[in-house]
């Protein structure tokens, strides 16, 4: 299976010679491999297209991508950003009693993933000619383990918080007390208990607009504004960048109590939280702006050494080179 993608920033027709129309061998056999579209860049058919990677070098802005994915994605692709945009592939699945965990860089799909997980994007499966619906999802879904939770999402009987990745942000979207802001998101009656486990007490009078509040600080207070909230489903995104070590483990503890009781989804890059907070773990793989793949769920430790050794085996599939360590005396 053979996907062409268009880093649509990247493209700028205006200030090239359309190399990748001009150099296409089938375009210069008469085909409409490569087309102008109606933006004036250029759309690439999947049909069409035999891989031979010319547009690809050719383009001065390398805003072309040709990647071949195993023929098994094909009916695992969840969503599609647009004709020659990024896809998605398969989803994590959350479930009771167990925190899951998402390992994987940036930009290859995660917050697709919680948008589609949350209700906030309803996925095309690909169909990007149609308009999505739900119907259709729940029927993609059906005899999954992710129908219930589709379903729920569905008809709005499913409540999803997310704890967002990028606290540094938060001071110019909120402003107030972190004590008073924290009370307005009790919806469980757990201030004091949380305020306490997450060690909140000498930060409560702290604006968050004084620009005094450190990121450790603003990831706590995000944290703890999460866990006040009474949801089906949390989704906590790099709930331990900017803390300490001990805040860490704090976080952790707290977060896998919850698990207990709830779903937890937690993206980490800490693969030692990873390990001590997460029951399962989906790896995420791909390459930034063109695909994701979520892999099926693995246990924790199996998890961590496969995103580490860079390769599936269960799969056959080389998705980095191995990360190793090195020694210092
Ligand atoms: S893909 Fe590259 S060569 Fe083709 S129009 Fe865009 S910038 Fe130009
Ligand atoms: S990979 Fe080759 S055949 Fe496919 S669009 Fe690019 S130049 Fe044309």
């Amino acid at each position: 299976m053979r996907i062409a993608v268009l880093l649509r920033d990247r493209c700028k027709p205006k200030r090239c010679s359309m190399e990748c129309i001009k150099y296409c061998p089938r375009v210069r056999t008469g085909d409409e491999t490569i087309v102008v579209g109606e933006d004036g860049k250029p759309v690439i058919s999947e049909e069409l297209c035999v891989g031979c990677g010319i547009c690809v070098h050719r383009c001065p802005f390398e805003a072309i991508k040709i990647v071949g994915l195993p023929e098994e994605l094909k009916t695992d692709l969840i969503h599609q950003f647009g004709k020659n945009g990024f896809r998605l592939f398969r989803l994590p699945v959350p479930k009771e009693g167990r925190c899951v965990g998402i390992l994987g860089p940036n930009g290859i799909g995660k917050t697709t993933a919680i948008s589609i997980l949350s209700g906030k994007i309803i996925p095309n499966l690909g169909e990007i000619g149609s308009k999505p619906s739900w119907d259709r999802v729940l029927e993609y879904f059906r005899g999954t383990e992710l129908y219930e939770h589709m379903r729920g999402v569905a008809n709005d009987e499913l409540r999803v918080v997310v704890k967002p990745q990028y606290v540094d942000k938060i001071p110019k979207i909120m402003e107030g007390r972190i004590k008073d802001v924290l009370r307005k998101a009790d919806e469980q009656g757990l201030f004091d208990e949380v305020v306490q486990r997450l060690s909140l007490n000498n930060v409560l009078d702290k604006r968050i607009e004084s620009g005094k509040i450190s990121g450790g600080e603003l990831q706590l207070l995000t944290n703890a504004a999460t866990l006040l909230k009474d949801a089906d489903l949390y989704f906590f995104d790099e709930p331990s960048s900017y803390l300490d070590i001990y805040q860490r483990l704090n976080v952790s503890r707290v977060l896998r109590e919850l698990s207990e009781k709830k779903k937890v989804v937690v993206v980490e890059h800490d693969l030692a939280i990873m390990d001590f907070l997460c029951d399962v773990v989906h790896i995420l793989y791909g390459e930034e702006g063109v695909f994701g793949v979520v892999t099926h769920p693995k246990a924790v430790r199996h998890a961590i050494n496969t995103y580490l050794s860079g390769y599936l085996s269960e799969e056959n599939i080389r998705f980095s080179e191995p990360i190793e360590f090195e020694e210092h005396p």
